[in-house]
């Protein structure tokens, strides 16, 4: 297809022009995350900002804080940053830890590696448990490296829940077991940036202390805004931490956030998109967004292993149910076709996004978001625009993946 310079010019001044590059219709935004964001949020963020420290927003302030709860499992305060996933990250370990003090991590892929990074930058002593890229958090493991610590220096425990560069969730029940098991008193932080309102989290169940989370994948939102779900044992770690914090305190945003009010001003547009996000969420039942995802998870990978292609995560009980990554097969030399061309013709032809491999992935493996805003029509668009896309770019596979997936949703809705 024949560019318009006219538009690239355009486009340059303002990106929401690429989007309209080929053709009509939507851009399916199939990467894991953002995701593509409702309509219905869509409108209620259209609505002019209202004063952050009135009545009004008073109203607003108090009915979000109270309804993120069921969504992360808890009865206790949720934070909310106007921050992406990262800023929750860090505040989670801010507050809750001192200079020095070491934290047990666990290599699940490239998230669980960048939060690695951000601890040391914060001067944390890490320590990961090393992993292949291709399974979850190995509780057996954990479980005997908590045990070799007897004097308790390991301070916090971290793992990632939905590893989003591999597809791999891993079972957060178990680690909890695994560090009860050890008879070990380091906090458990986990990052659920992109399960969160996809898959079921229990905050208070599984004893978690710091729970983070963001807005732009599993909860339908743009990215801008974050979350730090407490224990009370984080609350009682925060008033002994020493480590520098300023905008990321949870003091003053927990007694803000008591009256409904923020310490300083929130990304009100973006609540207002929360709010309609939890409304949409509890219409359709948390079990049952929870029911969807794993549905469409098990059709995308019916259509992936239809096409010949190899799921990249190699425990089926760790299969993610937001996304599915997919490796790309060998040519005759022994190297992987490549991953980012193939990407880059879907695009370019079917204007859909998918995830590209990140890291050690890139360029074998690619990534299909099948979460937050998404049916099973959607889904099968989805699937229709990666076998047309194997196709015209003559990747070898095998038809019939999209049939794979059709059967088994029409089998799930009979
Ligand atoms: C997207 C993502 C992040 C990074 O979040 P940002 O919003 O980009 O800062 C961290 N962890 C996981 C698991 C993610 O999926």
């Amino acid at each position: 297809m024949k560019r318009d310079p006219n538009n690239a010019i355009h486009a340059a001044i303002n990106p929401r022009a690429t989007l309209n590059r080929i053709g009509q219709g939507r851009h399916f935004l199939q990467i894991p995350g953002p995701s593509n964001v409702p309509d219905r949020v869509l409108r209620a963020i259209d609505f002019p900002t209202i004063d952050h420290r009135g009545p009004e927003f008073q109203q607003l302030g108090r009915r979000i804080l109270e309804a993120i709860k069921p969504i992360f499992g808890t009865t206790q305060p949720v934070m909310i940053y106007a921050a992406s996933g990262t800023g929750a990250w860090e505040a989670a370990l801010v507050n809750t830890l001192n200079a020095g003090d070491q934290v047990l991590m666990v290599e699940t892929g490239h998230f669980a590696t960048l939060w690695k990074k951000l601890a040391e930058k914060l001067g944390l002593k890490t320590e990961f448990i090393p992993g292949d890229w291709r399974h979850g958090v190995d509780c057996r493991q954990l479980e005997s490296r908590l045990k070799e610590d007897p004097t308790h220096s390991i301070k916090a425990v971290c793992v990632v829940h939905n590893e989003t560069s591999t597809g791999v969730l891993s079972d957060i029940a178990a680690v909890r077991r695994a560090i009860d098991a050890a008879h070990h008193p380091a906090l458990l932080m986990v990052d659920t940036i992109s399960s969160v309102g996809s898959v079921e989290f229990r905050h208070d169940e599984w004893g978690v202390d710091v729970t983070i989370g963001s807005s732009q994948k599993g909860m339908m939102l743009p990215p801008g805004i974050s979350f730090n779900a407490v224990s009370e044992k984080a609350i009682a770690a925060s008033h002994q931490s020493t480590l520098p914090k300023a905008y990321w305190g949870w003091e003053e945003m927990l007694v803000a956030n008591r009256s409904g009010f923020f310490p300083t001003t929130p990304a009100t547009n973006l609540l207002y998109g929360l709010a309609e996000a939890l409304d949409m969420m509890f219409e359709e039942g948390l079990p049952n967004i929870y029911a969807r995802h794993q549905r469409h998870a098990e059709a995308t990978r019916r259509a992936v292993r239809a096409w010949g292609l190899e799921i990249l995560c190699q425990n089926p009980a760790e299969y993610s149910p937001v996304l599915t990554a997919a490796v790309m097969p060998k040519r005759s030399d022994g190297q992987h076709f490549d991953a980012d061309a193939f990407r880059q013709l879907v695009l370019e032809r079917f204007n859909m996004s998918l995830g590209m491999g990140l890291a050690k992935l890139q360029g074998w493996v690619f990534r299909i978001g099948h979460l937050g805003d998404f049916n099973d029509l959607s889904l099968i668009g989805t699937l229709g625009g990666v076998e047309m896309g194997l196709a015209a770019a003559g990747i070898p596979h095998q038809k019939g993946g999209v049939q794979a997936a059709i059967d088994y949703l029409a089998e799930q809705a009979r």
